[in-house]
């Protein structure tokens, strides 16, 4: 078995932390060459992670031994599946230090946000845990005499996860404990620039008891480990959190074969600020979902709506605050962290670049910082474009706001709904009457208002509308549950 180096922050080359290693989990033992180099993205030259670049043969192997232990897991008692995943979460949140510290040196996001991220995937654990115990059906009455009615979820056997790299604890937690507490086995392929987190949730499972091959993880490229996994007559269902166009592509894949699929996929959120908003405190608001996670969130503000008494007044607060996240090293307590990947900190660059060469005003930002020294990419503002310019419409994925000016509430709100997006949506007002109707009326599966876009509770349920999501099954909360089993209604008579 292979051991974790839990980072140190230090600039030092000479005391630069090792490498920590991540291996598969197949069947209970820890496998594969660790050969594929994640490098720090806010210190180009320090090697995080080496993992290994599984095969189809690996995910195979990890269907296989997830099929052969799923029986004998869903036949234990709820309470005790649950029991592990509440062990589990102890562990994590005992390990979090270690865990927070590798999440932000493989990722890149701040010591504050990592830390947030591994103590919500230790309370997910904890939450599905502790639904072991919690009613799973009704009791009805029958028309029959001497009959009763009751209804049971079953579990629907091997789930696949595929995840991406912006939350890669919390996401693959919130797949796995609902699945697993139901009685299903897990095989996941975790984000390959991010191989560190998801072995800590895997560590922790195998420690609190988990029975061997009932969660596997296999690293590795998508187009090899994740095809393997979704064109797999064994796996029952798969749940992906990624881009749209793979997300398609792979309910291509899963409903010609009719098995179940849930997709969390892009945004382009967008939040209307009104005439009677305070601007300072719709400022904060927007740039809170826009800049925080170096505005790697699905859920990020990208997007603002603000009608002329307040656009000025609006505008320049949010182009102060902006000024405020520096990027820098989440581990040397910057407010701002790094980008991801130097092809992630390009598309920001050049998503930027093409809106200023189409007219668009950069209020604050630039798009020619050098990322030699790190993946530090300044907040960016942009007015004064049209309402179908590329920076309007297509998802950035950084730290990147346009805001736009729309006459009035009704332009507003059109003007939200315009997008093939509809992850979340944001309104800051006073207006009661206004803030219900932006409720009832927005095409998001979340909205906020006064609130940014981005953040959830665990118990609240979590998924988009058109292009975002499948629209089906929802994430997180009681009714993520739902997904990973199916229905069944009994007539007993006595
Ligand atoms: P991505 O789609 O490139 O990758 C996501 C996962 O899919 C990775 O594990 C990857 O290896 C795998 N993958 C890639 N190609 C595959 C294929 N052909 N078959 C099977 N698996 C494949 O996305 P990313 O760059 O990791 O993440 C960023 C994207 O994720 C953004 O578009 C963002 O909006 C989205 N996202 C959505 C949510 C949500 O809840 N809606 C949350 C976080 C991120």
């Amino acid at each position: 078995m292979t051991t974790l180096a839990a980072g140190t922050a230090t600039t030092d080359s000479a005391a630069r932390p090792q490498p920590g290693l991540a291996r598969h989990l197949i069947d209970g033992a820890w496998t594969g060459t660790p050969i594929t180099e994640r490098r720090n993205p806010a210190r180009p030259h320090e090697i995080v992670a080496l993992s290994p670049a599984g095969t189809a043969e690996d995910a195979d192997a990890a269907v296989a031994a997830a099929v052969r232990a799923q029986p004998a897991w869903a036949a234990l008692p709820a309470p005790a599946r649950g029991a592990i995943l509440l062990k589990a979460a102890s562990l994590l949140e005992d390990r979090a230090t270690a865990v927070a510290a590798d999440l932000v040196r493989e990722e890149g996001k701040t010591l504050a946000e990592a830390t947030g991220e591994v103590k919500r995937a230790a309370d997910v654990l904890r939450f599905f845990g502790s639904l072991g115990w919690a009613p799973s059906g009704d009791v009805l009455p029958s028309g029959l005499p001497g009959t009763t009615i009751t209804t049971r979820r079953e579990p629907l056997g091997v789930f696949a996860l595929i995840t991406p790299w912006n939350f890669p604890i919390a996401i693959p937690a919130w797949k796995a404990a609902p699945a697993l507490v139901a009685g299903n086995a897990v095989v996941l392929k975790p984000a390959e620039l991010t191989p560190l987190s998801a072995t800590h949730l895997a560590r922790a499972l195998q420690d609190a008891g988990l029975p061997t091959g009932v969660f596997n993880v296999v690293h590795g490229s998508g187009r090899v480990v994740g095809e393997a996994f979704a064109r797999d007559e064994r796996v029952a269902g798969l749940s992906f959190t990624g881009s749209t166009a793979v997300g398609l592509h792979l309910k291509g894949v899963l409903d010609a074969r009719r098995a179940r699929v849930q997709l969390e996929m892009g945004g382009k959120n967008a939040v209307l600020v009104l005439g009677d908003a305070d601007p300072e405190s719709a400022a904060a608001v927007v740039a809170a979902g826009a800049f925080g996670l170096t505005g790697q969130a699905c859920t990020a503000t990208s997007r603002v709506y603000v009608t002329p008494g307040v656009r000025e007044a609006f505008t320049a607060a949010l182009v102060r605050i902006a000024g405020e996240y520096a990027p820098g090293d989440g581990l040397a307590g910057a407010r701002m962290g790094a980008v991801v990947s130097e092809a992630q900190f390009a598309q920001d660059a050049a998503a930027v670049r093409l809106a200023v060469e189409r007219g668009a005003e950069l209020l604050a930002g630039a798009h020619d910082a050098d990322p030699t020294g790190g993946l530090f990419f300044p907040p960016a503002v942009l007015a004064g474009m049209a309402e179908d310019d590329p920076i309007v419409t297509e998802e950035v994925f950084g730290p990147v706001v346009a805001v736009l000016e729309v006459p009035d509430y009704e332009a507003g709100l059109a003007a939200v709904n315009s997008s093939r997006y509809g992850l979340t949506a944001g309104i800051c007002t006073d207006s009661l009457a206004l803030a219900t109707d932006f409720a009832a009326r927005a095409q998001a599966g979340v909205v906020k208002v006064n609130r940014p876009t981005s953040g959830l509770d665990l118990n609240a349920p979590f998924g988009g509308v058109k292009d975002s999501s499948t629209n089906t099954f929802r994430e997180q909360g009681r009714s993520a549950v739902e997904f990973y089993t199916w229905g069944k209604t009994v007539y007993l008579g006595v």
